[in-house]
């Protein structure tokens, strides 16, 4: 307990050079996506390692990554051989020093996760002050990566330098910590890091702080994520580019087959049109639901905040909560081919792709949630076209029990810093890797984070609530140390 209060005072004394610090990390463009970004997503991953190092966290080290070399069959033309592509690398860090518990069980050992890349900041004009100079405005530090993710995982950095202060140089508990560069792309490292080395990454619990408070105020809980499968649809037509107006008439055009074959991916009031596609879907339980209910959301107001649009769209019969937590939904991203510039050009372009995703909710499985979807594009495929479905990237929908000690913990901690009991929610998005941390180490995952909703994630203007920062500390900080006891 005197250690929880002498870190704690010493998170509060040393709030501000936290803070600065968290700036130092936004100034680095780590944009994952972006191959000219690599070596400043590097740079972040080596300031992040360099900061566990000094705290006194062991075993540093950068772990490199790479994606493994594909070969995509498509349904015409030549196999196309994507090489191994070079990732940016996991940042690894551990303490394994903890005392054996009074009864003589082995310490507790806790991994935490988070990730150092981030999202584009387009469109730049948009955005108040520049992505990647954070600049504080009325109690919230605007950056891209602020609260997705850099803010968050400085708040796992800086629970434990002021465990290890009150400690004098011990952790109550053991840590590994494993952060990584490519949540935003897919996460495919981490993923075969995980599958090929699960004990270096062994634990009892993982603590993912990726995640938002339901409402300011309130501490949150996510138990459920959904998964996903990101697709592209290639569309090709005559060999080459044609001119409209002597071949508009004999030619097809990949554009308007992938609007076509788009138009019937799902209705008008968003249920999707592929066969079988909700065989699967578990329904949430009536306790979920009920609690769901109760909790502070009013769809009016985040239609006009949150959302921006003039009507909220979706499954008639589902709350907003249900559809976004509990349905599986279908997106297109983007329509790339053909002429987009200022101007007239009257080409029947040769070739199109689009960008096509589809989140999946618990039971579904990303393989047959693909096999399903590809099976259905072909058969819509209209005449003269020829159609390459490709798998980009997938994650596993999940679900956590709250009935563990560790959720316990993780309460308890939370209502000493809010004051509040904790709510249990889901979230809409996709994290892999706590699919990966519950099949591959056994390990159950706590998604406890502390952004909220209106941060703007993946948006310009993205912030992070600093007083949820001070807050996030100081509830990983109990949290360490009640496991750790
Ligand atoms: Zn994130």
């Amino acid at each position: 307990m005197k250690t929880t209060d002498a870190a704690v005072g010493f998170a509060k004394e040393n709030g501000e050079r936290f803070v600065e610090e968290l700036k130092a990390l936004l100034r680095i463009p780590s944009i994952s996506t972006d191959p000219e970004r690599a070596a400043d997503v590097r740079r972040a991953a080596e300031f992040v390692a360099a900061e566990l190092r000094r705290i006194g966290m062991e075993n540093v080290r950068l772990i490199e990554t790479s994606t493994p070399e594909t070969v995509l069959a498509p349904s015409s033309g030549p196999a196309q051989v994507i090489p191994e592509r070079k990732g940016h690398p996991l940042v690894y860090a551990d303490y394994l020093h903890a005392a054996p518990a009074a009864d003589g069980r082995p310490a507790t050992t806790v991994l935490l996760y988070g990730h150092y890349d981030v999202q584009p900041p387009e469109p730049l004009d948009e955005w108040k002050s520049p992505p990647f100079e954070p600049m504080e405005r009325d109690g919230d530090l605007f950056a891209r990566g602020a609260a997705d993710d850099k803010g968050q995982v400085w708040m796992h950095v800086k629970a434990l330098e002021s465990l290890f202060a009150a400690g004098g140089g011990r952790l109550p508990v053991n840590v590994r910590v494993i952060v990584e560069g490519e949540e935003e792309v897919g996460g495919e490292g981490i993923a075969a890091f995980v599958r090929e080395h699960p004990d270096e990454l062994r634990a009892d619990v993982a603590l993912v702080s990726d995640s938002e408070m339901f409402a300011p105020d309130l501490p949150t809980l996510c138990v459920g994520l959904r998964g996903m499968i990101y697709t592209e649809i290639e569309a090709r037509g005559a060999r080459t580019d044609l001119h409209s107006g002597m071949y508009g008439g004999a030619a097809p055009n990949p554009l308007v087959a992938l609007a076509q074959i788009i138009a019937q991916l799902k209705d008008a009031a968003g249920h999707i049109l592929i066969p079988h596609f909700y065989d699967r879907v578990a329904a949430p339980s009536d306790a979920e639901l009920k609690a769901w209910k109760a909790l502070p959301f009013d769809e009016e107001h985040y239609r006009e905040t949150e959302v921006g649009s003039t009507v909220l769209t979706g499954e008639a019969g589902f709350s907003v909560l249900e559809r976004t937590w509990a349905r599986p939904t279908l997106d297109v991203h983007g329509i790339a081919g053909g002429f987009t510039g200022a101007g007239a050009k009257t080409v029947i372009p040769a070739r199109a792709v689009a960008k096509v995703s589809i989140r999946l909710v618990p039971e579904m499985t990303p393989a047959e949630s693909f096999a399903l979807f590809k099976a259905y594009v072909e058969a819509i495929c209209p005449a003269g076209i020829t159609l390459e479905v490709r798998l980009i990237h997938s994650g596993e929908p999940i679900v956590v029990s709250t009935d563990n000690p560790y959720v316990r913990a993780a309460t308890s901690a939370m209502r000493a810093v809010f004051g509040k009991e904790t709510v249990f929610v889901r979230g809409g998005g996709s994290i892999p890797i706590v699919g990966d941390f519950i099949r591959e180490l056994g390990t159950p995952a706590l998604l406890m984070g502390f952004g909220l909703p209106d941060d703007n994630l993946h948006a310009p203007n993205e912030k992070f609530h600093l007083a949820n920062f001070h807050r996030g500390i100081e509830s990983i900080v109990r949290f360490l140390a009640s496991v750790g006891a």
